[in-house]
Formats: C-alpha cells, sequence, structure tokens
C-alpha cells in the first residue's frame, strides 16, 4: 500500500492505534477488510459507528451498556445486598467470565492516581455512597487492583464508606501483586472473593 494512499493510510494508522495491533497486524487487517466483496469491512464500520453511538455508562453502576441499565442491574435474580466495585467495565466483564460473582457492580471509572491527575472528584465515589445509603446494601467488596493505587484507591473508599452501615471488604491477595483483574483467571477471581477480608 502506498504512503500517498490517503483513505488506506488513514486506515493503517487508526488500526494501529489499538491495543495490540502494530503496523504489521494493521496491513494485514486492512489488506482482509479491502479484500473480496468488502462485507466484512462495511460491517465492521457499522458495528462501529454503533457502538460509538448507543453505548454510554449504565445510570446505577457506570458498567458500559446500550440501555438505560447495564444487564447485571437489570437482572433481579441478582443479589442487591452486595455490591462488588471495580475500575473499570473490562472488570465487571472479568467477573461475570468467572461466574462466581451474583451481586452487583460499580464501576468508579479508573483508580486513584494523583500525580497523573486522577483525583477523587474524577472516579465515581459519591454515586457509590448514595446507593449505599439508599438501603439494602449490606457489603461492600473493593475489587480495585492489587497494585498501589489500587490499594490506595480502595482506601479511600472505605473511607467514603465509613458510617455508611454496609460492611466493606476487600479482595484476598490470591491475585498476582501489580496485575490487573482481567489477567486473573476464573479460578483466582473465585478464590480472591471467597477469601475477601474486611477491610
Ligand atoms: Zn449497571
Amino acid at each position: 500500500m502506498s504512503e500517498s494512499n490517503g483513505a488506506i493510510q488513514n486506515l493503517l494508522e487508526e488500526l494501529a492505534e489499538l491495543p495490540g495491533i502494530g503496523p504489521k497486524s494493521a496491513e494485514r487487517i486492512a489488506h482482509f477488510l479491502l479484500g473480496g466483496d468488502r462485507k466484512h469491512a462495511v460491517a465492521l464500520s457499522e458495528a462501529l459507528r454503533a457502538v460509538a453511538d448507543t453505548v454510554h455508562p449504565c445510570k446505577e453502576c457506570f458498567n458500559l451498556t446500550d440501555r438505560e441499565l447495564c444487564p447485571v442491574c437489570s437482572d433481579p435474580r441478582r443479589d442487591a445486598s452486595i455490591i462488588c466495585v471495580v475500575e473499570t467495565p473490562r472488570d465487571v466483564t472479568a467477573f461475570e467470565r468467572a461466574g462466581s460473582f451474583r451481586g452487583l457492580y460499580h464501576v468508579l471509572g479508573g483508580r486513584l492516581a494523583p500525580l497523573d491527575g486522577m483525583g477523587p472528584e474524577r472516579l465515581a465515589f459519591t454515586p457509590l455512597l448514595d446507593r449505599v445509603r439508599r438501603g439494602g446494601v449490606k457489603e461492600v467488596i473493593l475489587a480495585t487492583s492489587p497494585t498501589l493505587e489500587g490499594d490506595g484507591t480502595a482506601l479511600f473508599a472505605s473511607n467514603v464508606l465509613n458510617g455508611s452501615g454496609a460492611a466493606v471488604t476487600r479482595l484476598a491477595r490470591g491475585l498476582p501483586s501489580g496485575s490487573s483483574l482481567e489477567l486473573a483467571n476464573a479460578q483466582m477471581l473465585a478464590d480472591a472473593l471467597d477469601g475477601r477480608r474486611s477491610f
């Protein structure tokens, strides 16, 4: 593909921005999309447009959804007395894939990193406290990542929840320190949940 070819070059640059895709993979994907009848290219562009236009945070837990409430919040079989606090929607996906948690989630939107300008006002601590104060929540599990910043975020959340009436627990240290939840396998997540301790 020639450097002067604007549309193709554009596609290559956008693809190479995606996580895990370097210039070589970008070229392979572009050739695949541009080959044959291009039905994949059209379907992909429509799928991307649809998620970009319709996906937003769940109004209750801030997980990603194309409805008002995400599938977890709108499922009456979930245990609304336990809230698992995570950093990102990817963490929700990791827990759901593991299948070991039957409560609800609360997505903070990241973790505290004051040096990078990520202060508490940018994370969903206040909506978390509001949810707990509405009543019916017996336990809040702090499932932020096992990193310094994740620990700091859990500590801040536990202070926010102090006196709210809900028990506050933290995932057990079964997870490899410094890693992210989405890399943990189902058994590791189940063990970390089972072994959670009072914060
Ligand atoms: Zn939700």
